[in-house]
């Protein structure tokens, strides 16, 4: 019986276990508390003088360069606003490319000469720290003997504490970079992207006739979907705790259809889970609205209101953190691989975004007068031409081990890059391909040119799930990425790809304006020349359709089915010209990036592999034999009183114990024989040899658990996990 006792324990453990209550004062109302540990915007006028605040807050609402003089200032200001909010250290916190978020604690106290601890918080340590941080993955970057990083403020997004028991740090955002000033984390080159797209966005607006636009910035909604789980459960499948995903486990017998047990599952446990987290989120002034998912059960989704791109990226590390940290409190584990559990949904964070400032509003946002949509129908243009051209880049932003489970099956969107644009505004566009005649649908007739656009509705109404890159009335939504993966990648390859094509509007119409053009006219030539060199990308139906795969095909759009497909897209000469062209990337920046996409990608691999050959080892073969055993005792001691016994379980379990021994077998060989000459073929190893391998043995291993007796069976099920929360 031993072999199961770690999973009846955790059953056990599961029934037995009494959520927290009254966490927090019930009275404490959500505005009361919103901010309350972030040094905002108020803070600092309260606590900054005049010229200082002045100055800080036109980089961070205008961004306009930061005055360095002024960091001695706001440093001191932030310790005393920080120590009076209880905290003993501060951290430079960045983002480097594991996804992740890192943190180096320093106490503010620094020994004085009479032997007592002073406070010291100096500008020049606000805005440059020096972590060792040498083992966060470099892309070949940093070589040892200049294994130095930096850390950066980054002013345009706001410090904050982070609360602990045993003490409050002060945390400042920061860019992480190499002695060569080379980026080594996501955030430097969301800054870089967005300042090359805010350059070119202003130029188009110029031409538009806004004399003195305000700097454009791209914002970001991200809907994190993510899964929860008892932590007793959890402990007890060390697939979940080192892989994040189940590497076994047999499909429950209702299959995808336990919407109904969904709603009589979610109990107050997870209720409080949610008011708990939100309550956390909002104190770092991080504007959540929480609410369940009906697709899978066990799993939830959580969706902030959407801020500038920069500052949203790091308030989606920090929800992370927040997510996992509370669930934890609540006895439950947060899982965000895209894929925990095989044949039931996955987990995205689809990215809504948009482009806009303070003067013109959203730029995607259809107007009111034929002017104003002749400006956002020029944005969308920039947005099609940009996916058509780069969808590859996108599909690359979204590529790892874990995504690759997720992308193409049915339920995310498929592997091919396409954009929807919905009824009305597609007719708007295919009547522009045609030559102009611009009119609404339902709208009688209108006279060709731009003026005479017709009033576009703000909210289509329609919407198409199997889209990865939908309109959505007001802003785009590109579905494809993860929910692990930072939303920083694919936000730098949207800002830069739309930098291209704003570059290429205004750089055209600048021509056939000089060139005698009228500016409607223009306008109408540039839009009907990117409809119909780049109109193949749009695709209002079913995503999920076989027939899509062919005529996608036919439309010269590509399928780049897996990371390893999509990878090579970051180091092509077109995709290196366009990104050092902006000033996003430099070669060596991106063939970097390459080589750690594709480093983690090996590595996942590698430990589910190993993962997968130890867990059949020790704990899915020892229960499988220890029922062989018991059955084979049955038949003989039946044999041995004259019974005749039935062999036919004996033999269908023993079976598949030869098929489980075959595929471990096998599945060790790859592992021997992983090949590790280059990272491209070790990765290519990983794809054709493990997976497959993986796959094989799991299979055996799940026909197993539908016959070994259930007192037998040592790992928690499917069922349980998701249902007994
Ligand atoms: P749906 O389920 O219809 O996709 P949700 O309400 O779940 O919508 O999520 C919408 C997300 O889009 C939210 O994060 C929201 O803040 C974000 N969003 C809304 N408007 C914009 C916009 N103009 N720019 C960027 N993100 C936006
Ligand atoms: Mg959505």
């Amino acid at each position: 019986m031993s072999g199961s006792k770690a999973r009846l324990d955790a059953i056990d453990a599961v029934k037995n276990y009494e959520a927290p209550t009254s966490i927090f004062p019930p009275a404490e109302a959500p505005g009361e508390i919103f901010g309350e540990n972030v040094f905002t915007k108020a803070v600092m006028q309260k606590r900054l003088p005049k010229p200082v605040f002045k100055s800080l807050m036109a980089t961070i609402e205008h961004s306009k360069p930061l005055d360095p003089s002024v960091a001695d200032v706001v440093a001191s200001a932030m310790k005393d606003w920080a120590m009076e909010k209880g905290a003993t250290h501060y951290a430079h916190v960045f983002y480097p490319l594991t996804h992740l978020t890192a943190e180096k604690h320093d106490s503010f106290f620094e020994p004085g000469s009479d032997g007592s601890a002073i406070a010291e918080f100096q500008g020049k340590t606000l805005t440059q720290g020096e972590p060792d941080a040498s083992s966060f993955p470099n892309g070949g970057l940093r070589a040892t003997f200049e294994a130095r990083g930096y850390t950066g403020w980054d002013a345009t997004s706001p410090a904050y504490i982070l609360e602990n028991p045993n003490g409050n740090t002060l945390c400042i955002p920061t860019v992480f970079i190499s002695m060569t000033g080379e980026a080594l984390d996501n955030k430097t080159p969301l800054l870089r992207s967005q300042q090359a797209m805010a350059k070119q966005a202003e130029r188009v607006l110029k031409l538009f006739g806004h004399e003195n636009p305000d700097a454009v910035v791209s914002f970001a909604g991200a809907e994190q979907e993510y899964f929860l789980i008892d932590r007793s459960f959890f402990f007890s499948r060390p697939d979940l705790l080192n892989s994040g995903r189940t590497l076994f486990g047999a499909k429950p017998p209702k299959g995808q259809e336990f919407d109904d047990h969904y709603f009589g599952a979610i109990p107050d446990r997870v209720l409080g889970y949610m008011m708990d987290t939100e309550r956390e989120l909002f104190k770092l002034g991080i504007p959540a609205k929480t609410r369940h998912n009906e697709v899978a059960p066990g799993q939830f989704e959580l969706a902030p209101m959407f801020e500038r791109s920069n500052v949203a990226a790091d308030h989606q590390q920090l929800l992370m953190t927040t997510l996992k940290k509370v669930a934890q409190k609540h006895g439950m584990e947060c899982l965000f691989h895209e894929k925990p559990f095989a044949g039931i949904n996955g987990s995205g964070k689809h990215v809504n975004f948009s482009l806009g400032n303070s003067t013109e509003g959203n730029l995607l946002l259809p107007g009111d007068t034929p002017h104003d949509n002749a400006q956002f129908l020029v944005f969308c243009a920039a947005v099609i031409r940009s996916v058509h051209k780069y969808g590859g880049l996108l599909r690359a932003s979204v590529a790892s081990a874990t995504n690759d489970h997720r992308l193409g099956a049915n339920e995310a969107p498929p592997a091919i890059i396409s954009i929807f644009l919905g009824d009305q505004l597609a007719d708007v566009f295919a009547q522009i391909a045609e030559g102009g005649a611009t009119t609404s649908k339902e709208k009688g007739h209108l006279e060709i040119g731009v003026d005479t656009l017709p009033v576009l509705p703000t909210d289509p109404g329609d919407r198409n799930r199997t889209s990865p890159f939908a309109f959505t009335g007001n802003r785009f939504e590109f579905r494809a990425p993860g929910s692990l993966q930072s939303i920083a990648g694919p936000m730098v390859t949207i800002n830069t790809i739309l930098a291209e094509a704003l570059d290429h509007i205004a750089t055209e119409l600048d021509a056939l304006i000089s060139g005698g053009a009228e500016f409607n006219g223009a306008v109408q030539t540039v839009l009907q020349d990117i409809i119909t060199t780049h109109g193949k990308v749009v695709f209002n139906d079913d995503g999920y359709a076989d027939e899509w795969q062919v005529e996608a095909a036919e439309r010269g759009l590509p399928n780049l089915r897996t990371t390893l497909d999509a990878l090579p897209e970051l180091i092509t000469e077109e995709s290196m010209a366009l990104f050092s062209r902006y000033g996003v990337f430099n070669h060596r920046e991106m063939h970097s990036r390459y080589e750690i996409a594709l480093e983690q990608y090996i590595l996942a691999i590698d430990v589910e592999a190993a993962l997968t050959l130890e867990m059949a080892n020790t704990i899915i073969l020892p229960a499988a034999v220890r029922y062989q055993t018991e059955l084979a005792t049955n038949v003989s001691s039946l044999k041995a009183v004259g019974v005749d016994a039935d062999t036919t379980t004996l033999d269908e379990v023993s079976g598949t114990i030869a098929e489980l021994r075959a595929g471990i077998a096998t599945l060790r060989s790859e592992i021997d024989h992983d090949d590790v000459e280059s990272a491209e073929k070790h990765a290519e190893h990983a794809q054709e040899g493990l997976l497959p391998a993986m796959d094989a043995v799991r299979s055996a291993s799940d026909t197993l658990e539908t016959l070994v007796a259930d007192d037998l069976w040592p790992l928690p099920t499917y069922q349980e996990m998701l249902f007994i929360l």
